[in-house]
């Protein structure tokens, strides 16, 4: 599953390819799984627009769009890629690979496609503005909301670092990433880690995210085009999917434990 450096990566990339680009038309696949929309709205919204930016919220893609028509309303196209979907620029006489669920043709000639062989990503539109990602974005937190998040919580800290409706697209990998960074245990009450632990996490989890979407980028023209899922530069993990090896730190062996259905990995002398 995308988490949100490759996420951004793709959005990114999305953005140099088909940024300014007209949408002359759409067409959509029979499945109805991936639209979260109507076909017939999202036909309707997209139709005829130019693509004026293309930006990540949380682990969604959001395609702003302005109608050609200078009094009509702007609009917005979302796209969230669930386990398996990939957005493709193409030219049209490219292959149309299975599971493809929607075509864009673009002014420019070439055609955007969304291909998602499970059928967990969505699509849908919305008026410009009203599209709510959910929580605060971890790259823009500052330490007194990211306090207020966590104030009172009984919860494991790991629950709450995942917990979408406090922080957007903080995925398994990159919680258990930053608490390691921020030698805090995975199981800790997020209620009684003090201020400057807190402000440690906070630095961690951009530290973590900045540096993935740092080798994300260099990748970026990989993405948008691939068949397959490679193309995703990992972060180096310190922890995360590295039980009985050592610490990198200390040598003593990362453990695994699971937290609310999720694997959680620590090193149980750096972190407390
Ligand atoms: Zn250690």
């Amino acid at each position: 599953m995308p988490e949100l450096p490759e996420v951004e990566t793709i959005a990114r990339g999305l953005a140099q390819r088909v940024t300014g680009d007209v949408i002359d038309s759409i067409w959509l696949g029979r499945k109805p799984e991936p639209l979260k929309s109507t076909a017939r709205e999202i036909a309707a919204t997209l139709e005829h627009t130019r693509i004026a930016t293309v930006r990540r919220m949380g682990k969604h893609i959001v395609f702003d769009l302005e109608k050609n028509r200078v009094s009509s309303t702007q609009a917005q196209w979302i796209v969230h890629l669930g386990m398996t979907g990939r957005l493709q620029v193409c030219e049209p006489q490219a292959e149309i690979l299975k599971h493809t669920h929607a075509i864009l043709k673009l002014a420019s000639g070439r055609e955007l496609r969304f291909v998602d062989p499970r059928r967990f990503g969505r699509l849908s539109v919305a008026r410009a503005g009203n599209f709510d990602a959910g929580g605060i974005e971890p790259l823009e937190a500052d330490l007194d909301r990211f306090l207020i998040l966590f104030r009172g919580r009984k919860t494991p800290i790991k629950s709450a670092l995942l917990n979408q409706k406090l922080l957007r697209g903080v995925g398994n990998i990159y919680a258990d990433e930053s608490l390691f960074r921020a030698r805090i245990r995975p199981r800790r009450r997020a209620s009684t880690i003090t201020r400057d632990q807190l402000a440690k996490l906070l630095a961690s989890v951009k530290e973590v995210l900045r540096e993935a979407i740092a080798l994300g980028g260099s990748s970026i023209s990989d993405y948008v085009d691939a068949d397959g899922e490679e193309g995703f530069f990992q972060l180096q993990h310190r922890v995360y999917g590295r039980e009985g090896e050592p610490c990198l730190v200390c040598k003593t062996p990362i453990k695994r434990i699971v937290i609310a259905g999720r694997s959680s990995h620590y090193c149980p002398n750096c972190q407390k």
